[in-house]
């Protein structure tokens, strides 16, 4: 092809096309208003996504490393304590943990769903366990029955990283209200972006909500009286101006998202290539469309080479990453993980992909994997 197409990974500036005048007028509204902070804006987001989720409270804060990081804070899980992770996520999930002080301990994932394998679950759990965090990775649901289960045998938090799946749903439910706190992230890319960093932790837990609205200010009680010690994390009143907008069309986009994930489905049959799929209690919003093949490598240099964006989710599990691996043949094997690693490759998909675009992709992939 003389004149490669060029089709991005995700397109955002496609997106803010699609809804500008209305972001130019929440933004413009922030501007003559003059509040920046923990503005009425932050106020109502809180209460749209508490809603929308069906819980009790949403904490805004700065994004959703820290709405982890708080959460565990705000459980008070630090130093000897354990907390399970998927070793299949990104990075974050198990930084949060070492930050406070506390030792993540990893799981393998289940290869369909790309989430903790909950099987293995029990084994990972000691004396020193505090919480689980499943994560809803890549838009669909963990199988969350056989870890609440597990924890309430433990008495165990189980913190939800929706980071990637706002909107899905497991049985009927969303993610974000299955366990006692779930955080979200607002990063630019996530299926609910803000432009810039953002973050939140939504609970049933009221007590919990309160620690994090201190724990986000310094860990103030009252303006410049601190109750305990705390952080610098909130969401910005611009953000959640443009936030609240763009919570309007969540449930259009993420239903865009699964048209153009079953016509990828209905188009790629290739041998050798496996497709994501759904479980049958889940509802998948495929923040990232991820495919695999022991080709994979080939596959994203012949789609660089087309001009299409494609990108490794992730090339590392978390116990094979520098903080974490341990060094001799005492580190875990986590096989599933490992192989995901080498042969997962995510395509562009974002609810402003066309068709024309998405037979591109597929013809490139074909074109790949045929050679
Ligand atoms: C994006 C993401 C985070 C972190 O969110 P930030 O807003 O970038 O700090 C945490 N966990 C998962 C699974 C993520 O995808």
């Amino acid at each position: 092809m003389a004149n490669p197409t060029k089709i991005p990974l995700v397109d955002l500036v496609a997106q803010y096309h699609t809804i500008r005048a209305e972001i130019d007028a929440a933004i413009r509204e922030v501007l003559e208003r003059g509040a920046f902070i923990l503005g009425p804006n932050v106020m109502a987001l809180e209460e749209e996504i508490a809603r929308y989720l069906g819980v009790r409270a949403a904490v805004a804060v700065g994004n959703g490393t820290d709405a982890l990081l708080l959460t565990l804070r705000g459980y008070g899980i630090g130093p000897g304590d354990e907390v399970v992770v998927p070793t299949w996520t990104f990075f974050a999930t198990a930084e949060a943990v070492s930050q406070v002080g506390a030792t993540p301990v990893f799981v393998d994932m289940e290869p369909q769903s790309y989430c903790l394998d909950t099987e293995r679950l029990e084994q990972a759990i000691t004396r020193n366990t505090k919480a689980i965090i499943p994560v809803h990775m890549f838009g669909h649901p963990a199988d969350m029955a056989p870890v609440l289960a597990v924890a309430e045998r433990r008495c165990l938090k189980v913190i939800e990283d929706n980071a990637q799946a706002l909107g899905a749903d497991y049985k009927g439910q969303k993610t974000g209200a299955l366990g006692d706190a779930a955080c979200l992230s607002f990063f630019p890319s996530k299926n609910l972006g803000a432009y810039g960093d953002g973050g939140m932790i939504v609970t049933n837990d009221l007590t919990l909500a309160d620690t994090l609205r201190k724990l986000r200010t310094h860990g103030w009680s009252a303006k410049y009286y601190p109750e305990l010690l705390g952080f610098n994390s909130r969401l910005d009143e611009l953000q959640a101006a443009i936030l609240r907008v763009k919570l309007r069309y969540r449930d259009r986009w993420n239903e865009r998202r699964r048209e153009l994930a079953a016509r990828y489905c209905a188009l790629l049959t290739v041998r050798g290539l496996q497709l994501p799929s759904e479980a049958l209690h889940a509802r998948h919003i495929y923040h990232l469309f991820v495919v695999r093949t022991p080709q994979r490598d080939r596959l994203q240099e012949h789609l660089k080479a087309k001009g299409i964006g494609c990108g490794v989710y992730y090339p590392l599990a978390l116990h094979q990453l520098a903080p974490y691996r341990q060094t001799g043949a005492a580190g875990p094997h986590l096989p599933h993980a490992e192989q995901a690693a080498r042969e997962t490759l995510a395509l562009p998909l974002y609810p402003e992909l066309d068709d024309s675009q998405l037979q591109a992709v597929v013809t490139a992939v074909r074109q790949a994997l045929s050679a």
